[in-house]
């Protein structure tokens, strides 16, 4: 009753070793059984011949626990011969359902290398299961709804090899994850989701940075979106440029020197210490402090309530950053120029990639659960796994 098992299906016996810790469970069908066709589900195939197989189960308390049976391989008269399924595991998994809806469980929450060691088996055989359920789950999954998207790249492992997340911005779930990030990123992405129904055409709103490769791919595969560049990252560019004046000022004024992040962090964030030297530092006639204050009026931009006061204010910033005759900042205010229908879109749409950073710390908790694995594969599975609010089918 434990085990669930159905009729043909009995226990025939048990085997229990206290020194090695396990319990052996002896699964066996009456001669004469009849069992269902696999493959078109005709009853009453009587068994052709059996194979041995062994499942490793839910621990019985401390006591690893293993089930044997033999399975019989069925003549059907439509499909000939057929190794019928076992209600209790699937086909070719020497686990039992119930033991793979529990490391599933487990490798949501540690890495799967831990979760391999507490239940003593080896991590590749569980990546295998969890491949499995997550690529059966994406395969069933329905994007048909999928409107508003946002896409941003993350390393995959420091400094290189970086996979760009599609999100889904109303259901705050990973659609997809693409290896890489330049213009065919953007297609694979647009096959993905008509695979999984989704509609080309639906997908009105897209958020961005301002990488010219997604641009590109995004008029190209899905024309009917508006872009909006995000924000975050909009502020980064002129933030950016902040730090290039005072790198090229420090020469000259040794006193900027370790004063990096004063001027990068939002004031809210500074210590007491580092706020004392940007206030020793504010009225000393310095390049960075005029750079900074043009950072600083760039972000009051969004605190502002209509497309049509931010375009206003916009203009005058931009004026006053072209005319500041600090290279770097001239720079990033014609980069915002030439973004400018992307970047005033947010008063309309205010969808940004917060939702993404936000996933990024399930993303961090991926990578670290991925480490030691350099696949991209595993890497993918993991984020689906945590961030894909699949439905993985599993026994509970
Ligand atoms: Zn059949």
């Amino acid at each position: 009753m434990a085990l669930g098992l159905r009729s043909p299906w009995l226990v025939t016996r048990s085997a229990f070793d206290a020194e090695d810790k396990r319990l052996d469970i002896y699964l066996d069908f009456p001669r004469g059984s009849g069992f269902l066709c696999p493959s078109c589900g005709a009853g009453s195939c009587a068994a052709y011949d059996t194979e041995e197989v062994t499942w490793r189960h839910l621990n019985f308390f401390q006591h690893e626990a293993y089930l044997h049976a033999r399975v019989p391989r069925v003549t059907c008269k439509t499909c000939g011969v057929k190794r019928v399924s076992v209600p209790w595991a699937r086909e070719g998994s020497g686990f039992t359902l119930l033991f793979e809806a529990l490391v599933m469980a487990m490798m949501t929450m540690m890495p799967v290398a831990a979760a391999g060691r507490l239940v003593g088996e080896h991590d590749t055989r569980l990546w295998r299961v969890l491949h499995h359920y997550v690529e059966q789950a994406r395969a069933r999954a329905d994007f048909s709804g999928v409107a508003r998207v946002a896409c941003d790249e993350t390393a995959a492992r420091r400094g290189h090899n970086y996979v760009t997340l599609f999100v889904d911005l109303d259901d705050r779930r990973v659609l997809f994850v693409a290896d890489g990030r330049d213009a065919t990123t953007v297609e694979v992405f647009a096959k993905d989701l008509v695979a999984h129904s989704g509609h080309v055409e639906n997908i009105a709103e897209v958020c961005i940075d301002m990488s010219a490769a997604f641009i590109k791919g995004i008029n190209e595969y899905l024309p009917a979106a508006t872009i909006t560049f995000d924000k975050f990252h909009a502020v980064k560019i002129v933030n950016d440029a902040v730090d290039k004046v005072r790198r090229d000022e420090q020469q000259s004024r040794p006193e900027l020197k370790r004063t990096r992040y004063v001027w990068l962090k939002n004031q809210g964030n500074l210590s007491a210490g580092q706020l004392d030297t940007l206030g020793g530092l504010a009225d000393r006639n310095l390049k960075t402090a005029r750079a900074y204050q043009i950072r600083l009026t760039f972000q009051d931009l969004y605190a502002l309530a209509s497309r049509q006061a931010a375009e206003a204010f916009l203009k005058k910033w931009y004026f006053w950053a072209t005319h500041s005759r600090l290279g770097p900042m001239i720079e990033a205010a014609k980069t915002i120029k030439r973004h400018w229908d992307g970047v005033l879109r947010w008063f309309d749409t205010h969808i940004a990639n917060g939702l993404i950073e936000g996933l990024n710390s399930l993303v961090q908790a991926a990578k670290a659960k991925a480490r030691g694995y350099r696949s991209i594969r595993n890497l993918k599975a993991i984020i689906y796994l945590i961030a894909g609010k699949l439905e993985l089918g599993l026994p509970t």
